[in-house]
């Protein structure tokens, strides 16, 4: 049986379909043994701007310490509970990993820290947003082929990257951009990455709140997700460490939510009944949590938000992690021959953008080390 074949038999009819796709950018040739979502996926991997992932990070600096997640492992955790979503629902788990293996690429060194500098800086020059930078990774700066630039990825790969979007830049990304226009959905595989980075960064961020010691347990008896979750465990496991205890309960809050988020979709989906990933696009969202684990969910996020991405140690760090953006990107427009010579040759085109593209490439430590070079008086 070819990839193609076992595709279609596990598929619903309102999935993503790689032999339906709206096609690549630039023609190619099928590949004989993978569908074009199998095809997208192993790209991705196979990516500079994927390997970059493993030195950026969402709430820490990647020096911080070894065991707290990074763009990478992140990646890894939405595609893991995104394919799990996926497959309960019968629609397509490549592209649901393709999409949640690429949806960070576009990231700038020091998480959502590095983004807000980099969206001033720009500011005049049309805006810097993480998903379109993503986008703009697939699509044009990755340089792994002689014929085009970028990944040449399938439609569906590409709509799923593109969450969201301002309304003045979907105008001019043409079919991309229409279902922003039009106020239309994306395919259920991408709705479901979408959801699936959710439970990952609030999940993971508990764990790596407490282990960094930002937050502590006495602080998430106050959050209902979190409490229940715990009170079983601690009933069920009434001697053990509390690391265990941690993990146990974390680990039970993920499959909850996955449960819930599986079973209140499939609902929706049979509600709707869509005939195909068209329909799809037409309905509203389909994949949801039920109205009780969303207000839960929503509850976990405004806690993390209080509590973890504005402690004053968070603070600290966001507030010098914006300042060597900011610096950087200063120094590079007002002296563009200060760029590597790649970036130097693309200035002449858009230099606002040339230098976005080189700083939102950057690795948190190399992003240090760089302003260290540019602005260390002495050694560097
Ligand atoms: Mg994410």
């Amino acid at each position: 049986m070819t990839a193609r074949t076992s595709e279609v038999a596990g598929l619903a009819a309102y999935a993503a379909h790689a032999e339906h796709s709206r096609g690549r950018r630039h023609q190619e040739p099928e590949s004989p043994g993978r569908t074009a979502f199998q095809r997208d996926r192993d790209r991705v991997i196979h990516s500079s701007a994927f390997r970059r992932l493993e030195y950026k990070t969402q709430v820490f600096v990647n020096h911080e310490g070894d065991l707290f997640r990074t763009r990478l492992t992140h990646s890894l955790e939405v595609a893991q509970i995104g394919r799990s979503i996926a497959r309960q629902l019968g629609v397509n788990e490549d592209l649901v990993e393709a999409i949640s293996l690429a949806h960070d690429l576009g990231h700038t060194p020091f998480g959502h820290a590095g983004q807000d500098a980099l969206h001033e800086c720009m500011k005049a020059h049309g805006g810097f947003e993480h998903n379109l930078q993503s986008l703009r990774v697939v699509d044009e700066l990755e340089e792994r082929y002689g014929a085009f630039n970028g990944l040449n990825l399938s439609f569906e790969t590409r709509e799923g990257i593109l969450k969201h979007c301002s309304l003045e830049n979907a105008r001019g990304l043409g079919e991309l951009g229409e279902r922003f226009l039009q106020k239309r959905q994306p395919s259920l595989e991408a709705q479901i990455a979408n959801l699936a980075d959710e439970i990952a960064y609030n999940n993971h961020d508990i764990d790596d709140g407490l282990r960094s010691g930002l937050l502590q347990l006495s602080q998430l008896e106050d959050v209902p997700l979190f409490a229940r979750h715990a009170k079983e465990v601690r009933a069920q496991f009434p001697d053990i460490g509390e690391r265990r205890m941690v993990n146990e309960t974390v680990r039970r809050m993920i499959n909850t939510l996955i449960v819930d988020l599986a079973s209140e979709s499939a609902r929706r989906i049979a509600a709707a009944r869509p005939g195909s990933i068209e329909d799809v696009r037409q309905a509203g969202p389909l994949v949801a949590f039920s109205p009780a684990v969303r207000t839960e969910a929503d509850a976990l996020k405004s806690f993390l938000l209080n509590n973890l991405y504005r402690h004053f140690r968070v603070m600290r760090m966001t507030t010098k992690a914006k300042r060597i953006v900011a610096d950087l990107f200063a120094a590079f427009y007002d002296e563009p021959r200060l760029l590597p010579l790649d970036h130097q040759a693309r200035v002449a085109e858009d230099r606002a953008r040339a230098i976005a593209d080189y700083v939102a490439g950057m690795t948190d430590r190399y992003a240090m080390k760089e302003h260290q070079r540019l602005f260390a008086i002495g050694d560097a």
